[in-house]
């Protein structure tokens, strides 16, 4: 999906009820979303799946449901409290808060970095002139902070100290080398002052210093405000599993290697949201925590990588729009020996759905030292042996994962009598509804036949069905194709045995959402054929 067309799903979202803006009657909140009656149904089905795979298709598995408020010291033992924080630097000039981490990427799509790039890619050498003229010209309406801009002589006196020096500056490189300094250059006025400073991917405004900014959501327990009743939201829903992890061992009679899974609600007080419902403060995810024998953690890794991967193709996820990509050793939190991504091709570029981790013992000795209790696994072949188990993680991101199913069904298609469609051709395990009963018009009997199917079918099947009278049987079909329903039931005059055509009485007319193939068939074959 070309990153143009984010605008239109995100349209069709709110249109047809998969995802509004949050608190829209009062003006909104920035980068709230809420799931609309489409949207729930899709994302029960995505958890729904997700719980079928990996628990009930396994004996290794169990699920859990903790809370999401929890003993602040969980927090400090996790190591959150002290360490759950991101470099963030102000523009002093828009006042625009940086998230670090992301500043190359915020360069790559810097209207002002790409100016300054073709003008590299236009001329040969470019000289300091050049760039004088370009901070006059492009500079000023693109980046009017940058110092360039702002005091040309005075900048342009240091750049010519680094131009002496440069090595060449490759034009196309993303924002690395040579142009991350001549932007550093650019952006500093004070130079002999300051030092090189960065500028902001917005305005080319100067930046402030990076200073950790922490993520966790803070709220107040019982009536009181102040010291003693502080509490966070959980950032993570892991931990719940970690401080449950003797609770399940005792009364689930585990044995290594097994998994605990668990769906629910995150917090984080994020930098930089966006991208709809890809960064938002308030998220879900779906993850698991993985118990093995210490030394059985690098094989576990390497299944869950295949599972996981496999679990999205067999959804409908495209592979050549994922990747997986490994964290460098400069990436690794301190406890991990090994994390890996799987990113998808998001339409403004490659973005992180799921995390591996390989977390060592680092959890529940955390939770042994902080809470006092003895958290280790007997091993139930030889009670002298006791130990704690090594985890491995899979993580995935419940909203990224129905953001990624919207954009791989999101289909717009040229049908051969030369009109085009929208349609959202979801796994039918994701669909919202299984089935559409349409009457063919408004006529009373012809919806008293239909509703008579409606409701020999949600009674004798598990089957989610939409009952739909209003508008043209053609615009009717056309919200179906937008809202994904692989198959749509229409009940006509033949069904009533009115046709002029013989033997079509309880007959009705079966359409399929992707081939468009209209089938008439019995009522009394369409129970079956269904289920
Ligand atoms: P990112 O680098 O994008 O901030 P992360 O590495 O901090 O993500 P994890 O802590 O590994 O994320 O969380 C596991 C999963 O939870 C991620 O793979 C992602 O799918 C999801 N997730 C994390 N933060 C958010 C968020 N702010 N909004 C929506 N989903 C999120």
């Amino acid at each position: 999906m070309p990153a143009s067309s984010l605008d239109q799903l995100v349209s069709l979202c709110k249109r047809r009820g998969f995802i509004f803006p949050g608190s829209a009657i009062y003006g909104g909140l920035a980068n709230t979303w809420d799931y609309g009656p489409l949207g729930v149904e899709l994302k029960n089905r995505v958890k729904r799946e997700w719980w079928k795979a990996f628990v009930f298709k396994r004996q290794d598995m169990v699920g859990l449901d903790s809370s999401i408020l929890m003993n602040p010291k969980v927090w400090e033992a996790s190591g959150h409290v002290g360490s759950f924080s991101d470099l963030m630097s102000t523009c002093k000039y828009c006042k625009r808060l940086i998230r670090m981490d992301h500043w190359d990427e915020l360069m790559n799509a810097s209207p002002w970095f790409h100016s300054l790039q073709n003008l590299y890619s236009r001329k040969k050498s470019v000289s300091l002139e050049d760039l004088g003229l370009w901070g006059q010209k492009e500079g000023k309406k693109l980046a009017p902070n940058l110092a360039v801009v702002r005091n040309p002589s005075v900048t342009l006196s240091w750049l010519s100290e680094f131009l002496e020096k440069a090595e060449q500056v490759a034009p196309d490189a993303p924002i690395k080398s040579s142009m991350r300094e001549l932007v550093k250059y650019l952006a500093s006025e004070q130079l002999g002052m300051t030092g090189l400073r960065l500028p902001c991917p917005y305005c080319g405004g100067e930046l402030t210093d990076p200073k950790p900014f922490n993520l966790l959501f803070k709220t107040y327990q019982g009536v009181l405000e102040g010291e003693g009743t502080e509490i966070y939201l959980r950032p993570e829903t892991a931990q719940g599993i970690f401080v449950n992890f003797k609770n399940v061992l005792d009364t689930m009679r585990m044995r290594l290697p097994f998994g605990v899974a668990q769906v629910g609600k995150a917090f984080r007080n994020e930098i930089t949201p966006g991208n709809f419902t890809f960064r938002t403060r308030e998220f879900e995810q779906m993850e698991i925590e993985y118990f093995v024998k210490p030394g059985n953690e690098a094989s576990a890794f390497e299944g869950w990588k295949e599972e996981v991967w496999n679990w999205f193709i067999a959804l409908g996820v495209d592979p050549s729009r994922l990747r997986m990509r490994e964290h460098t050793k400069e990436e690794l939190a301190f406890y991990s020996s090994r994390t890996m991504d799987i990113e998808y091709q998001f339409p403004w570029g490659w973005g992180e759905l799921f995390g591996l981790a390989n977390r060592g013992d680092y959890d529940l000795q955390q939770h042994e030292i902080f809470s006092g209790q003895d958290l280790k696994y007997t091993d139930p072949d030889d009670p002298t042996k006791k130990f704690l188990p090594y985890v491995v993680e899979p993580s995935f991101g419940c909203d990224r994962s129905v953001l990624t199913f919207l954009i791989e069904a999101y289909t717009e298609e040229t049908l051969p009598n030369g009109e085009s469609r929208t349609v959202m051709k979801f796994d039918k395990r994701l669909a919202p509804y299984d089935l559409a009963i349409l009457p063919l018009s408004k006529k009373e009997h012809l919806i008293a036949k239909a509703q008579e199917l409606y409701k020999k079918i949600v009674q004798e099947t598990d089957l989610v069905c939409d009952f739909d009278v209003t508008g043209s049987i053609g615009k009717r079909y056309r919200r179906q194709d937008e809202i994904g329903t692989p198959r749509a039931v229409t009940v006509d005059f033949g069904t009533l045995g009115e046709d002029e055509k013989q033997g079509t009485k309880d007959t009705v007319t079966i359409r399929d959402r992707d081939s468009l193939k209209q089938e008439r068939l019995p009522i009394s074959e369409l129970l079956g054929k269904l289920k």
